[in-house]
């Protein structure tokens, strides 16, 4: 502020911590229903009011066991009323909720919780062989069990056990800049890295999310969140719940098309989210057997994590169905844009629509986009120049735990996001291709390059390249395309099952060429676009070919 200004005579100086969410939501929306599926089909149901309460036990729980200020509880857990205590508990006692995504390699799963220093985990019981696989590189001080059956593990304490035993915490009041979550993103090379999530970020993001062209969200709503708990917060959807009083559904570990379609009916949900490959699923079994679901309450579907196709936005069209799409990222709260049609296309033929809502959308407010060519300079804003999209805003991390990942922050304080977009004069983002090596294949990151480095690492391979290869039911798949050693022989099974000891069984490649060489750029890099290009298209091609040179 130069001396000139005048001050501001406001509190400005008021928190923004996610406490004034989570206690607006026990004292105005307590009735609000929570409904949950079990591991076991059973449904679960309890209220918004008791939630905030178990989880004021929760945090006096955890810190009669030591857990202070800062520290990370690690969670393994599904969409389950357990989950939404914790991402309540945790941040409101000071500390810090760190959702484990279960899916991931063990090597990953003990490097993250080594990395993030989680003192404690709260694990369901379904996925304790998941803790088992990784515990023994990790110490946690505590094993926490949500447990149905009523036998743990020895060494282990029981969630309801505990809670039971403890009084409610009344919140301390906390700092908007401190940490409230933190999530892990893949990286194209090396470790995965840690996004920390401020309150302050969390709460903001939960007052956009909510506004009626990014959401839409209400008390009037049902919320069901697809999106795993364990992937960037369920896109907010907690707080975002949690502030606006809707009720919310959480399906548990049965996400299947049926499992889901039946749950939108019965619960007379308003409005869902995940990423494309459910609703893909979801789409065929609603044209298979049209009449089967009432879904006269679903308002809209909010997709994102992958591009959305054009035929789902026509394909739910076709039912009555709204499908919305947004952009974000594990670093962006996650986010970052929605796809609502502009105004000027309101009257605008069906063509001219679907070609619109078939991009990214506009940035959400807060949310400064900008995207730079190959040649360093930003691009115009006329939907022909490509460039990575760089942007910065109040929920985007402005750097990485421990410092890693430094390249991936502009000097002048914006975040690039590796997507390589084309902007449109109305600022509507349509994202092209991708500068970061990664295959996104059903909403979850396979890192191309590890997958080629561990390829070379066997002794027929001589060069390896990894590509994505669009896929109906995954977004995309990992292709590899491999030249053999002078004499090398090897088959595509027997490179699989290379694989299969470093990588997670979905992470493994089920399309390998034998080709006798890849073409290069310039600077000596395997040129991907080319052969996505040869092979995308190919979709003749056995899935395994086998060879030998
Ligand atoms: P994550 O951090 O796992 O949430 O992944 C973020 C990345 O997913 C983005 O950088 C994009 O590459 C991709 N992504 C997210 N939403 C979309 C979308 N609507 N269309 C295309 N790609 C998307």
């Amino acid at each position: 502020m130069t001396e000139a200004a005048m001050r501001g005579l406001m509190m400005d100086d008021y928190q923004l911590s996610l406490t004034a969410v989570i206690e607006r939501a026990g004292q105005f929306s307590a009735a609000r229903k929570v409904v949950s599926r079990r591991p076991d089909g059973t449904i679960h149901r309890t209220t918004l009011g008791a939630c905030v309460q178990r989880a004021r036990q929760l945090s006096s729980a955890l810190r009669a066991l030591g857990i202070r200020d800062g520290d990370r509880v690690a969670t393994l857990l599904w969409n389950q009323p357990e989950h939404l205590e914790l991402y309540f508990g945790v941040p409101l006692m000071g500390a810090v909720i760190h959702t484990v995504n279960p899916r991931l390699h063990r090597d990953e799963l003990a490097f993250i919780v080594g990395d993030a220093e989680d003192r404690v985990v709260v694990v369901d019981e379904s996925l304790l062989p998941v803790l088992d696989s990784f515990r023994a590189d990790h110490r946690f001080e505590h094993v926490i069990v949500v447990s149905r059956s009523g036998s743990l593990p020895e060494g282990t304490l029981d969630y309801d056990v505990l809670l039971s035993a403890a009084g409610p915490m009344s919140w301390p009041e906390l700092s908007e800049g401190q940490a409230s979550a933190m999530c892990y993103t893949s990286g194209t090379t090396g470790r995965p890295k840690g996004v920390v999530y401020s309150h302050r970020a969390l709460v903001l993001h939960s007052l956009v999310a909510a506004l009626p062209d990014q959401m839409g969200l209400s008390s009037r709503d049902t919320i069901l969140p697809v999106v795993p708990m364990f992937h960037v917060n369920a896109w907010g959807i907690p707080y975002i719940a949690a502030f606006s009083g809707a009720a919310l559904v959480l399906p548990g570990p049965k996400l299947d098309a049926v499992s889901v379609l039946d749950l939108l009916a019965d619960e007379k949900v308003t409005m869902t989210a995940g990423v494309p490959t459910v609703w893909m699923a979801v789409l065929q079994a609603l044209d298979a057997e049209p009449g089967r679901w009432d879904l006269s309450a679903l308002e809209r579907l909010i997709v994102g994590g992958s591009a959305v196709p054009r035929s789902m936005l026509e394909g739910f069209d076709r039912h009555g169905l709204t499908v919305v799409q947004a952009w974000g990222m594990t670093e962006t709260s996650p986010l970052g844009s929605v796809n609502r049609l502009a105004a000027d296309l309101f009257d605008a033929g069906a063509e001219e629509q679907y070609e619109y809502r078939a991009r990214q959308g506009i940035p959400s407010p807060f949310v400064e986009i900008r995207a730079r060519g190959e040649d360093g300079e930003l691009i115009p804003w006329d939907d022909s120049a490509m460039g990575e999209l760089e942007v910065r805003g109040p929920w985007v991390a402005a750097s990485y735990h421990h410092g890693l990942g430094a390249d991936r922050f502009t000097d002048d304080g914006w975040f690039k996001t590796g997507d390589v977009v084309k902007l449109d004069a109305r600022g509507c983002i349509r994202i092209c291709d991708r500068s970061k090596d990664l295959v996104k294949s059903g909403g979850e990151w396979i890192s191309s390059v590890d997958l080629e480095n561990h390829l070379m690492a066997h002794s027929a391979v001589a060069e390896a390249a990894v590509i994505a290869i669009p896929d109906e039911r995954w977004g995309e798949r990992p292709m590899a395309v491999v030249v053999l050693n002078e004499g090398g022989h090897a088959t595509a099974e027997e490179l699989c099952s290379h694989l299969s000891g470093q990588f997670a069984k979905w992470q493994v490649p089920e399309r390998v060429e034998f080709v006798e060489s890849i073409p290069r750029t310039a600077t000596g890099k395997f040129k991907k676009l080319a052969l996505r290009e040869r092979f995308a298209a190919d979709t003749t091609a056995a899935a395994v070919s086998s060879g030998t040179s």
